[in-house]
């Protein structure tokens, strides 16, 4: 779905923007959609939204927008809802929704405990956006289709926002929402299966066989796309620590975690978390709602843990606590399982070094010795990093305005998204989503992201004083 002709009948509106207050929204993935939701619902006053993104579509973000329809997302609708104060808002749009209603009719009363395709997610957030938009008429948005290649702070406390194309007016605040990056074109446009990096080598095997890279939800994605679009070459998924998801129960895991006082070493919180794994599967419940009920503490944890066992946390045990968190569907599991046992799917446990015109060289876990692996294709699914050297991170950095996290994985932020440097806050600007996973824990999922939006949007409206005239 395209944004310039929803924005058409409102472009001449963007003339009212003089004098309002103007807020900057840089990537319009999940997170920018997600803040734009908030903002409209939460700011009374009327204001301007400028949403910066070269990607043209409007459909949730990468990871949860898919051309593929079989696509389906990893967390219960329950987990999905897009209103604050309202977890039920996502089952209740379904609920609404013949089309679906009729396909799913088992599923009647509710649909909170099912998992959806990424199109019907997508299709709610935007239908959210659309209805916020529509009841606000003292706001107006601007669609931009260009990259941010650097920001400003002028005098005062207005930002200039560099794009590729005519210079902006200056903004109030700014909001970063620029998860992981911009993404490959083909990936976004779900014509290919070959997401997001794949490179083609001489054949030298009798049979086809690709090598994926990584062992998170985009390898299972890709794994399974590439089997229902008919490949039946050898697949190798390479992994550094090997582990893939795990699986989601059948039914319902409602948060559970024992009420004694968590301990505050690296080491005693993760016995501590498997005896409670332990106990809740020797009482009849599971392990997953340990892990949700742990969901509701890993920020305080987080925060208390000094900065050498963070990092020791990231280097050992994200890999394991990743695949713990980040769940298939029972159905989608069973079928990964499937895959492996049949010996057409192979996980090989490695370090992968680099790609050659014939495949790849890894290091086996545990060897000395590097190894060549022949592939047709190599495909790199690992879930990378928000990277820092980006034009328009690496410019905010430089300027002061912002600092890397103590693990170098994004920026570091404050639980509203505020930017934290050495200790203050850098007013106007603010980074939500995947940007701030080095300083909170599962920001880069969707509940975490809605809160941090809605806290963002309230934080903004405290600070409600336009001073920066369009020009
Ligand atoms: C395969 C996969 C499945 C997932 N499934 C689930 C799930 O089931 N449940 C769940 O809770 N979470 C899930 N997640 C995680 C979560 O949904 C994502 O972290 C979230 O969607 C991130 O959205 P985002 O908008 O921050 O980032 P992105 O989706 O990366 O969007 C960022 C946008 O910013 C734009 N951009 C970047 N740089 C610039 C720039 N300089 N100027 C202008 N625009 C820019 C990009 O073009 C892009 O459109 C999944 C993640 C993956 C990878």
């Amino acid at each position: 779905m395209t944004v310039q002709g929803f924005f058409s009948a409102k472009a001449n509106a963007a003339a009212q923007a003089y004098a309002m207050p103007r807020i900057a929204v840089i990537g319009r993935g999940f997170s920018g959609m997600m803040i734009a939701i908030a903002l409209m619902k939460t700011v009374r006053n009327p204001f301007h939204l400028q949403l910066f993104d070269p990607n043209s579509s409007v459909s949730g973000g990468q990871a949860l927008a898919s051309g593929h329809s079989s696509e389906i997302l990893n967390s219960r609708v329950r987990d999905l809802s897009v209103s604050a104060g309202d977890p039920d808002d996502f089952n209740e749009w379904l609920c609404g929704n013949a089309p679906f209603r009729s396909a799913v009719p088992a599923a009647i009363p509710g649909f909170q405990q099912i998992f959806v395709p990424k199109s019907i997610f997508s299709d709610y957030v935007y239908q959210r956006f659309s209805e916020a938009f529509a009841s606000r008429r003292d706001v107006t948005v601007q669609v931009s289709g260009e990259m941010v290649t650097g920001l400003r702070r002028l005098r005062g406390s207005c930002f200039l926002v560099e794009s590729e194309g005519a210079a902006n007016a200056p903004f109030d605040m700014v909001v970063l929402a620029t998860g992981y990056g911009i993404a490959d074109q083909e990936s976004q446009s779900g014509e290919s299966v070959n997401i997001p990096t794949a490179v083609r080598a001489r054949r030298l095997v009798s049979r086809p066989h690709t090598v994926l890279l990584g062992s998170g939800l985009r390898v299972v994605d890709t794994l399974l796309q590439m089997r229902d679009g008919g490949y039946a070459g050898q697949i190798t998924i390479v992994s550094r620590r090997g582990f893939l998801p795990q699986s989601h129960t059948r039914n319902n895991a409602e948060p559970v975690f024992p009420a004694d006082r968590m301990p505050n070493q690296l080491s005693e919180i993760i016995r501590f978390i498997r005896r409670a794994c332990e106990d809740a599967e020797a009482n009849g419940q599971s392990w997953q709602s340990v892990m949700n009920g742990l969901r509701k503490h890993a920020r305080s944890l987080w925060r208390a843990l000094p900065a050498g066992q963070k990092q020791r946390f990231n280097r050992h045990l994200r890999a394991l606590y990743d695949s713990h968190r980040n769940r298939l569907p029972e159905a989608l599991h069973v079928r990964l399982k499937q895959e492996l046992a049949e010996g057409n799917t192979l996980l090989r446990r490695g370090h992968f070094i680099r790609r050659t015109p014939t495949g790849l060289t890894l290091r086996p876990a545990g060897q000395q010795e590097i190894e060549q692996l022949y592939a047709d294709e190599v495909i790199d699914c690992r879930c990378q990093a928000p990277d820092l050297d980006a034009p328009l991170l690496r410019k905010l950095i430089d300027a002061g305005l912002a600092v890397p996290d103590e693990l170098g994985l994004g920026l570091a932020v404050e639980a509203t998204g505020a930017l934290a440097v050495d200790g203050r806050t850098t007013d106007g600007i603010f980074a939500i989503g995947p940007l701030g996973l080095g300083s909170l824990p599962d920001i880069d999922l969707v509940p975490e992201i809605v809160t941090q939006a809605y806290a963002a949007a309230e934080t903004m409206a405290e600070r409600f004083h336009p001073q920066c005239k369009a020009v």
